[in-house]
């Protein structure tokens, strides 16, 4: 799959152990965002002269793209946003602030990004209602069972873990959600490009993921949220394009998902992100999370029987995410010397500090893996890791 990505004609010899942050992007999404400025380029929404007809139509049909993707009933439930977490705090600031209140609970779980965590704290501190944690095993798996009652009204959870990849049971636990009449938020940044996701099977209220981690443009994030749920919220940004009717005293909105999407849209990437959502769903999701589980269980392999490293996170389902800790070596460093050998992987808190926490660490190194990587590599990353810890003689 190498071929497909220009990054790596560029840079023969990167190996990018880094798809979980972003992933790279295949020729077929940098022709379709310059195809969408050079050829094609005006407002959509706005004017009817016929280059904006051609525009609106094709930011329509990236609508389109994701409703099928996401098996979505409608592609009024698609939202364009900026990423995943500004649909989490589209969620938490409108749905949230309008029907929380002091009493209720709001419930996230111990292995959530930053994300998925800040923003039912500001939904907290503005509604009084509380916020607590679904807790986790030491293997990462959630201990969520008794955790939702009556008082529970949100319920937001990652699909996958960005540190322990645990890949979490959504529909139980949105089963469990539903009969309390709470809604059920899924953060899908780390699933939406390694596993089938069909949000009608899943039935989540509301299901989040980022463009850029999907072999996708940057900046545009997808929110999916369930009509009858849409319709109830109020928008969190006014402007252009969200409204019906405008006076100088008040006005009156648009129906979802136009009335979550204030000012000019984000034209070019948005066309662009159909080339990423084609693109994935060519080779299949089954088949990438086969793919994906090769690699995982190829690194896993190698980095087990490496002296004092530990692997944070060994709950039996997993996205293709492997995050450990070195004693005595700090993630930076380790980082740092890999990069030297052309490797890139992830350290620092992985915007996930109270997550890692759990496992006693303020830091940790993660390698996630995307469609252009092989066995080989992982071969390679596991032997250079070595040679580096074997240097610093541990
Ligand atoms: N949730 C999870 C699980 C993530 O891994 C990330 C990105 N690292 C996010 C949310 C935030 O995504 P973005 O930065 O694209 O908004």
């Amino acid at each position: 799959m190498r071929e497909f990505f220009p990054i790596f004609k560029t840079h023969p010899k990167l190996i990018y152990l880094d798809s979980a942050a972003t992933t790279h992007k295949p020729q077929s999404v940098i022709d379709a965002i310059t195809k969408s400025y050079a050829e094609e380029y005006a407002t959509v929404h706005r004017s009817i002269y016929r280059s904006s007809l051609v525009a609106t139509e094709k930011y329509n049909q990236t609508r389109e793209t994701v409703r099928k993707f996401l098996n979505a009933a409608k592609s009024e439930e698609i939202v364009f946003t900026r990423g995943t977490t500004s649909a989490i705090n589209l969620v938490a600031l409108s749905y949230g602030c309008t029907f929380l209140k002091a009493g209720d609970e709001i419930l996230i779980s111990q292995m959530e990004h930053h994300s998925n965590i800040v923003p039912w704290q500001m939904a907290a501190q503005k509604t009084g209602a509380t916020l607590r944690w679904i807790p986790m095993n030491e293997k990462g798996i959630l201990l969520w069972e008794n955790q939702i009652n009556s008082r529970t009204k949100i319920v937001s959870i990652a699909h996958v873990s960005n540190v322990t990849g645990t890949i979490n049971p959504i529909q139980a636990i949105g089963n469990a959600a539903h009969k309390v009449g709470a809604v059920l938020l899924v953060d899908g940044a780390q699933a939406a490009a390694h596993l089938p996701v069909d949000v009608i099977e899943l039935d989540c209220d509301f299901y989040a993921f980022s463009a850029h981690k999907c072999y996708g443009p940057s900046g545009v994030g997808i929110l999916y949220g369930k009509q009858a749920l849409l319709e109830k919220m109020p928008p969190i940004e006014g402007g252009g394009d969200m409204i019906e009717q405008v006076d100088f005293e008040k006005s009156t909105y648009q129906l979802p998902p136009l009335r979550f999407e204030a000012g000019t849209p984000i034209i070019g990437p948005v066309i662009a992100l159909k080339a990423a959502l084609d693109f994935i769903e060519n080779i299949g999701r089954e088949h990438l999370m086969t793919q994906g589980q090769k690699l995982l269980n190829r690194a896993t392999e190698h980095l087990s029987m490496i002296p004092n490293l530990s692997i944070v996170g060994t709950a039996p389902h997993k996205g293709p995410i492997l995050t450990f800790h070195v004693e005595g070596v700090h993630s930076l460093d380790l980082s740092t010397l890999l990069d030297l050998k052309n490797i890139a992987i992830r350290s620092g808190h992985l915007c996930a500090q109270p997550t890692l926490r759990c496992f006693g660490l303020e830091t940790a190194a993660r390698a996630s893996f995307g469609v252009y990587n092989t066995l080989e590599e992982i071969d390679i990353f596991a032997e250079e890791l070595k040679k580096i810890l074997r240097t610093l003689s541990l």
